[in-house]
């Protein structure tokens, strides 16, 4: 099979690039002050993430990618819609299958980073006929962090470079899945929930299927609770989803503290609207878009 190797150099760094970007100026004057060597310093950091950004984006442009229409009849876009009975039997089809297959999660994040990869890389493979092979790296820290506290995780699109933010527990290979499909080129949300979704509910791995089909439930909930805190825990309470699983979903949507609550409203609608400038229906996408998407190709076949 063909195979197209994109370097992603930036992810190996011991620090992301794209924060040494961010920071450069700031540490340059600290260290210093307004001389040449300041300058210097803020041009090689530049140069480091241009660098290996236009590395991989000239590695990118022999990537294939897969075509949804023609693969699966649907634009994951636009979707139809799922009726609300859809959605409540959705749920307990998945809490069902999920409370009989049961795994802890305990394989390492690394192992887990590249185990993830690999089953995408796969999957990705048998859909285009090419090996699109990416770097498994996984940081733990990037300053998108503090600037969406709500978020899991983040990618920058750029430089492929990857960060998970907090212990996720069951729902780490589905997030580290959804980031790695960024890094592989899909860049829309809907994209990346949906290719993250089959490849690890396909994969075979427990452990991973797990993973997906608990992404899955969280999001049928949270549209059904019309994204509501206390409706979604209330809903979760419901299921009958066992207590090893329910108390891995209650960080999902927490009861927000000082600094989140006063800045997550207001970046969540910047990056709603940033979403919905790049052609994408806005955070919907996250969960209304996958779930209506994930049901209808089932109806399909
Ligand atoms: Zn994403």
């Amino acid at each position: 099979m063909e195979r197209l190797r994109i370097p992603n150099l930036a992810t190996y760094l011991p620090i992301a690039p794209s924060d040494l970007l961010l920071t450069a100026p700031i540490a340059a004057r600290v260290l210093f002050g307004a001389t040449p060597a300041g300058r210097v310093v803020q041009a090689a950091a530049f140069g480091v993430y241009a660098g290996s950004a236009a590395i991989d984006w000239a590695a990118r442009a022999d990537a294939k990618r897969v075509d949804f229409e023609a693969t699966f009849g649907i634009d994951p876009l636009s979707p139809p819609d799922a009726s609300e009975e859809d959605r409540r039997e959705d749920i307990a089809r998945l809490v069902e299958t999920l409370d009989a297959g049961y795994q802890p999660m305990r394989i390492p994040r690394k192992e887990l980073a590249e185990e993830v990869d690999r089953h995408l890389t796969e999957f990705l493979a048998e859909l285009t006929g090419q090996r699109l092979e990416t770097s498994a790296q996984v940081r733990q820290f990037m300053l998108a962090q503090m600037i969406f506290p709500f978020a899991l995780g983040a990618a920058d699109p750029l430089t492929g470079d990857v960060a998970i933010f907090k212990s996720v527990g069951v729902f780490e290979p589905h997030v580290i899945a959804h980031e790695f499909c960024h890094r592989k080129g899909y860049l829309k949300e809907v994209e990346a929930q949906v290719l993250a979704y089959l490849a690890l509910a396909g994969s075979g791995d427990p452990v991973l299927e797990q993973s997906a089909y608990c992404e899955r439930l969280d999001r049928q909930l949270w549209v059904l609770a019309d994204r509501d805190t206390a409706k979604y825990n209330e809903l979760l309470s419901e299921t009958g989803l066992r207590e090893e699983l329910r108390s891995g979903f209650e960080f999902r949507h927490p009861t927000e503290q000082t600094y989140a609550r006063l800045v997550g409203p207001f970046m969540k609608g910047a990056y709603d609207a940033r979403m919905k400038l790049t052609g994408q229906n806005g955070l919907s996408d996250y969960d209304e878009g996958f779930t209506n998407f994930l049901l209808a190709i089932e109806r399909e076949t």
